[in-house]
C-alpha cells in the first residue's frame, strides 16, 4: 500500500495521462517499466523542476520559513491534471525538508485501520503523500481531520454498548494531497490544507526544455525542431512529453544512430497513432462517437461505453485536452463537437452533420478551461 519513496501501488492506469502505442493511455503490463523510466526522469530538486515558477517559489518559501521556525511544513494540496508534476513536487518537498516521504493512493485506504497503519509509521516532519485525495472514503476522511489538525487519531473500537474510543498521538507531519478534481474535495478536508497550489498545463517551450533535459538523461540526441514538434503534441503535460520521447527514442536507436531529428519525431508519433493535431486514437474515437450522434449531445456514460474507457479516464485525461483544443464543448445536456472538430474527424461525411450553434469561436483553443 504505502511505501516510503515509491509511487503509490494502486494508482490506476486510467489516470496515467498519456496515449500509448495502441492509442490508449497505457498498455497493460507496462506500468512498472513506465514507472522506472518516470522515476529516472523525475526532477529531484526545486531547481531541476522546470516551469510552474509561482508554485515553485511558494513552496521554496514555505519550506524555508518552516525550517527557520523549526516547524513542519503546512499541509499542502496540489491540484492539476494527471502528469503535471504533483507527485514529483511531493518528493521534492520531502527531499528539501530532509524528511522521509510515505506514499499512498486514496482508493487503497479503505478503512480507518489502513490510515492508522500509515500514520503511525510516520516520524516528526515526515511527508505523507496521498494521491487522488478526492477519492478518500468518507469514514477514512473523517479520521484524517483530527490527524491533520491536532495530530491525534481517535479510533472507535467495538460497536454497541462496548464501543469506546482510543486516542493515538501522532508526530507532527505534513500531508501532501494530490487531486485531479479539486472540485470534488469536501469543504472540511480542503480547509485543513494550509497551502493550496494549482499546477497548470505547460507551454510548449517549457515542455521542450523538459524534453531536452530528459533526452540528456536518456542519452539520446534531440534536435531543437524535433523537441518543438514533440512538445507541441504533448497536451501540455510533461508525462506525455517524456512518454513520446521514450517511444521516439526506440525508433532513433534502430534507425538513426540514437539521434532524434524532426523527421524521426514525426515518424515516431505517427507510428503510435498520434496525428498531426496531437490527437490519439482514443481522442479520435471520442470525437467520432459524438459526431455520429447527429448533432445531439451525448452523455459521458454513452461515450465511455462506446469508446471502451471508464468515465473517470475520459473526464480526467481525454476531455481536458479536447476542451482546451476547442474541439469539444460541455453543455448541460452532454458533450457536443465544435465545427472545428467536425472538420478534423471527417472532413467529408460528418462535417455536414455539424449542428448549428456548435460555435468554434466561443471555444477557440485554450478558452474552454479558463
Ligand atoms: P502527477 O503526479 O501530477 O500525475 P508526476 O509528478 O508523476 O505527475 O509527473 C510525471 C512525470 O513528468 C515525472 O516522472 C517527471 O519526470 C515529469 N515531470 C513532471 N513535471 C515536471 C517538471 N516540472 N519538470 C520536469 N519533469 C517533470
Amino acid at each position: 500500500m504505502a511505501q516510503p519513496g515509491t509511487h503509490g501501488e494502486s494508482q490506476p492506469d486510467s489516470v496515467s495521462g498519456a496515449p500509448e502505442t495502441s492509442g490508449r493511455l497505457q498498455a497493460p503490463g507496462e506500468m512498472s517499466e513506465e514507472r522506472a523510466v518516470e522515476r529516472r526522469l523525475r526532477p529531484s530538486t526545486m531547481d531541476e523542476f522546470v516551469g510552474q515558477a509561482n508554485v515553485v517559489e511558494n513552496l521554496k518559501l514555505a519550506i524555508r520559513a518552516a525550517k527557520e521556525r523549526g516547524e513542519t511544513v503546512d499541509h499542502l494540496l496540489l491540484s492539476g491534471l494527471p502528469g503535471l508534476g504533483k507527485t514529483t513536487l511531493a518528493h521534492i518537498v520531502a527531499t528539501a525538508s530532509e524528511v522521509e516521504l510515505f506514499e499512498a493512493s486514496a482508493p487503497t485506504l479503505q478503512r480507518a485501520a489502513d490510515l492508522a497503519g500509515l500514520l503511525t509509521r510516520l516520524e516528526v516532519g515526515d511527508v505523507l503523500f496521498i494521491d487522488e485525495i478526492h477519492r478518500l472514503a468518507p469514514a477514512v476522511e473523517e479520521y484524517l481531520y483530527s490527524a491533520m489538525e491536532d495530530f491525534v487519531l481517535d479510533i472507535l473500537i467495538d460497536q454497541g454498548p462496548s464501543a469506546r474510543s482510543v486516542r493515538i498521538d501522532l508526530p507532527r507531519f505534513t500531508l501532501v494531497g494530490a487531486t485531479t478534481r479539486e472540485g470534488l474535495l469536501s469543504a472540511p478536508l480542503r480547509s485543513r490544507f494550509g497551502i493550496h497550489e494549482r499546477l497548470e498545463p505547460y507551454e510548449p517551450d517549457v515542455l521542450a526544455q523538459i524534453l531536452n533535459r530528459s533526452a540528456g538523461i536518456l542519452g539520446v540526441g534531440l534536435d531543437d525542431d524535433a523537441a518543438d514538434y514533440l512538445a507541441g503534441r504533448s497536451r501540455g503535460t510533461p508525462r506525455v512529453a517524456n512518454r513520446f520521447l521514450r517511444r521516439v527514442r526506440d525508433l532513433a536507436q534502430i534507425e538513426s544512430d540514437n539521434h532524434i531529428s524532426r523527421a524521426v519525431a514525426e515518424e515516431g508519433l505517427t507510428r503510435i497513432g498520434v496525428d498531426e493535431h496531437g490527437l490519439t486514437r482514443v481522442d479520435r474515437l471520442i470525437l467520432r462517437t459524438i459526431g455520429r450522434a447527429d448533432g445531439r449531445a451525448l452523455g459521458i456514460k454513452t461515450i465511455a461505453a462506446a469508446v471502451g474507457e471508464d468515465e473517470r479516464t475520459l473526464e480526467d485525461v481525454y476531455e481536458p485536452h479536447l476542451l482546451r483544443e476547442g474541439l469539444l464543448v460541455k453543455t448541460p445536456q452532454g458533450r457536443r463537437l465544435t465545427r472545428q472538430a467536425y472538420a478534423i474527424v471527417d472532413p467529408g461525411g460528418l462535417q455536414n452533420m455539424a449542428p448549428r450553434g456548435a460555435e468554434p469561436d466561443l471555444f477557440s483553443p485554450g478558452a474552454a478551461q479558463e
